[in-house]
């Protein structure tokens, strides 16, 4: 790890060491992450990843890591994080952006230039790299339907850029594997009123409120919404709202969120899921799914 930091020093890539994965993840849980590096440009991510090929080093991408549960042990791995390729730019019905802006930065963007396609996206607090991954998605819109192309870098350093169709989105999923990194993204949205814009992002807004326990911390819906239903129903209708393992408890405004009461540990969270996992499989013979990915 020395070694990396002293690559990093020579490369003039920003970094910090020992810093405590509960600082950064929405859920608050997770343990030391011994170095996360913030690339600034793609450059900057291929000579990253040319090194850590090069020196066998693991590695991990993540964006705001609200879809993310980390381990309580120290992390195994560097963290790649990417506040820092921030680059954003507005031309005509295209938003350009680096992956680690927020989503919402990009709706609101595309809100002042008066450009339709993000309202329901609005809220979703993660960033863009993150959302192309997951194929992020709510209230019937999703990325894969504005999406235009990626930039990545691949583990060996190597940048591709991928179009349209090439993305493979599915629900919750995309082409990407775990070792490429995603720097670039390229919306396209259409032409839309100001004012009706403004009013559905309001809309949007004002549901996540009543419905999500947006005052503590979580990761979101923790599983994928199994075909024909939805996974807060089932695991509500199995009495679990408001049971708890530990800090985590299962929300008692939205069963599909787990959040933290204040104290959880990954351990807390997982047992809770394997829990309502096998819950919901005897009563209802379906094995869900998790949506959230465990670092
Ligand atoms: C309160 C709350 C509400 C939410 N509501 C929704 C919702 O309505 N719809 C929805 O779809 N999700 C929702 N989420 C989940 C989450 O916000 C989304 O999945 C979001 O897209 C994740 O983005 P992120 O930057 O936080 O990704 P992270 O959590 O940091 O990472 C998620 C995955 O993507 C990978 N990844 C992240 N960035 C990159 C990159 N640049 N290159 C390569 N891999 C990368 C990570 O390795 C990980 O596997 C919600 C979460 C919370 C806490």
């Amino acid at each position: 790890m020395t070694d990396a930091v002293a690559f990093c020093e020579a490369n003039s890539i920003p970094f910090k060491t020992d810093l405590s994965a509960k600082t950064f993840s929405t859920f608050k849980i997770g343990g030391i992450a011994p170095l996360v590096v913030y690339p600034t440009d793609t450059e900057q991510v291929s000579i990253l990843l040319k090194y850590f090929n090069a020196n066998n080093l693991r590695y991990k991408t993540v964006g705001n890591c609200s879809n993310v549960l980390f381990s309580d042990n120290m992390l195994d791995c560097i963290l790649i994080k990417t506040d820092l390729l921030s680059f954003l730019n507005v031309e005509n019905e295209h938003i350009v952006s680096g992956s680690g802006n927020f989503l919402s930065k990009l709706a609101s963007a595309a809100l002042k230039n008066h450009l339709s396609g993000m309202e329901k996206l609005f809220g979703i607090p993660g960033s863009v790299g993150g959302a192309v991954i997951m194929n992020a998605g709510a209230f019937g819109a999703e990325m894969s339907q504005i999406v235009e192309q990626t930039e990545y870098v691949d583990a060996k350093g190597n940048i591709h850029i991928v179009k349209g169709e090439e993305h493979c989105f599915g629900y919750r999923k995309s082409c990407f594997t775990e070792s490429d990194v995603v720097t670039k993204t390229t919306l396209k949205l259409i032409p839309g009123i100001y004012r009706n814009i403004r009013e559905e992002m309001n809309a949007v807004k004002t549901k996540r409120v009543s419905t999500q326990p947006l005052d503590m911390p979580s990761a979101g819906s923790v599983f994928k919404r199994p075909d024909g239903h939805f996974a807060g129903k089932l695991i509500e209708d199995c009495g679990l709202k408001g049971f708890s393992v530990g800090g985590a408890q299962v929300s008692t405004k939205h069963a599909g969120f787990i959040v933290n009461t204040g104290n959880a540990t990954a351990a807390d969270v997982k047992e809770l899921i394997n829990l309502i996992q096998s819950e919901v499989f005897d009563k209802f013979g379906l094995m869900l799914e998790t949506e959230i990915r465990i670092i």
